[in-house]
């Protein structure tokens, strides 16, 4: 009796068995198919930041016994895929945050389903620049920030001013950009062209027509004492010239320069900026690309903003000299120091010792010869200085 009942338990089995093997629902096992109660693990993996264009979504899904139908939607309409890869157009759908569900299922006879939803954050429209103190105009010799602003925050910009290009990488909504015109740059109309791209990509152009108007500056007649006519060779200056030029020409973010100037010494100009020299009675020189400050030797000189000493030693026409790279293409440099207080490479703050005033160098008295230079371009650094000093 009871090997007949186990012998018809035995073929009940196998007979079940055989029957859903010849069905064989989703081809999964008969243990899958009647006892699974765990959902197919469903994972997007989509740009998280904002995006543009055609984009791709990834759509991983995984099941332990077997995976059956799949679904997805973007913001609740069913959309055509061919998964595991979801190509969007996100041109063809407004900006903003759209949702984006996978909906998947398993073949189990509980029909167990998973969900996974992620955000796509869409722009397909470029930034909006605008320059809120328009128009711009520099007399020659001075320098000046252009305020550029975006409606949106960006992701990168390009500057191009005359034939120097500036890319700028960091998340932004707007950018201070410093012009300046040299004492013979040509009065007239420069353009700043400026690009910009928003967090998606999306791209902007502007230009920016800058008026360089006239500047007026003095005639200085400099005696120049016997021994230090050397220093006037030629070769000498244009070495000289070509080092420091080197050393301007560096671009560095960020920019440290934002609100005025320290002025490093105070006291009379006794050579202006932008003045032209007479040495010895004889032919104008050319023009004079800092501002001397008339002070006692041993003055202490400060830094006039925050940033980074880039020179710290002896030249032969400027004497002991210390240069600042304020970022953003911004230096001030400071010449015929009688002792130099700071080392290449350290961060100085507005107002730390740099060093103190001397006449090393070509210099018929102690003074400070003081420059701002704005990507290579000399201009006066006294417009740049606070009303506190
Ligand atoms: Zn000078």
């Amino acid at each position: 009796m009871v090997v007949r009942v186990g012998a018809a338990l035995f073929f009940l089995t196998a007979g079940v068995a055989l029957a859903f093997y010849t069905v064989r629902p989703g081809g999964v096992s008969l243990t899958c198919y009647l006892v699974d109660r765990e959902p197919p693990q469903v994972e997007i993996q989509a740009p998280t930041g904002p995006v543009r264009g055609r984009v791709t979504v990834t759509v991983g899904v995984s099941d332990n016994c077997r995976v059956g139908e799949t679904r997805v939607y973007l913001d609740s309409r069913p959309l055509e895929a061919a998964l595991p890869q979801l190509d969007i157009d996100t041109a063809k759908i407004s900006d903003g945050d759209h949702r984006l569900t996978v909906e998947a299922a398993d073949v189990s006879l509980r029909h167990n389903v998973a969900r996974a939803e992620a955000v796509l954050k869409t722009d397909n429209t470029p930034p909006v620049l605008s320059v809120p103190a328009n128009p711009v105009s520099v007399k020659q010799g001075e320098a000046r920030p252009v305020e550029i602003v975006s409606n949106e925050p960006l992701s990168r910009l390009e500057f191009r001013w005359g034939d120097v290009t500036v890319p700028v990488t960091a998340n932004l909504s707007g950018l201070a950009f410093p012009v300046a015109a040299g004492p013979t740059d040509p009065p007239g109309t420069r353009r700043l062209e400026v690009a910009a791209w928003d967090q998606a990509g999306n791209e902007a152009r502007l230009t920016v027509e800058v008026r360089i108007q006239p500047g007026a500056f003095p005639i200085d007649y400099v005696p120049v004492p016997l021994g230090l006519t050397s220093l006037l060779d030629p070769q000498v200056l244009a070495q000289e010239e070509r080092y420091l030029a080197g050393v301007f020409s560096q671009v560095t973010w960020p920019p440290g320069w934002g609100g005025s100037f320290r002025q490093p010494v105070v006291g009379p100009v006794s050579s202006a900026f932008g003045s032209r020299r007479s040495y010895a009675g004889g032919v104008l020189s050319a023009p004079h690309l800092g501002v001397d400050l008339a002070v006692p030797a041993g003055t202490p000189v400060i830094a006039a903003a925050n940033g980074r000493v880039v020179l710290a030693e002896p030249l032969k026409v400027r004497g002991n000299a210390v240069v600042i790279d304020h970022g953003l293409g911004v230096y001030t440099a400071y010449y015929h120091l009688s002792e130099v207080r700071v080392r290449p490479g350290q961060e100085v703050r507005a107002g730390d010792l740099v060093g103190m005033v001397g006449s090393t160098g070509l210099a018929t008295g102690p003074h400070l010869h003081w420059e701002l230079r704005v990507f290579g371009i000399p201009a006066n650094p006294l417009d740049w200085v606070g009303p506190n000093h």
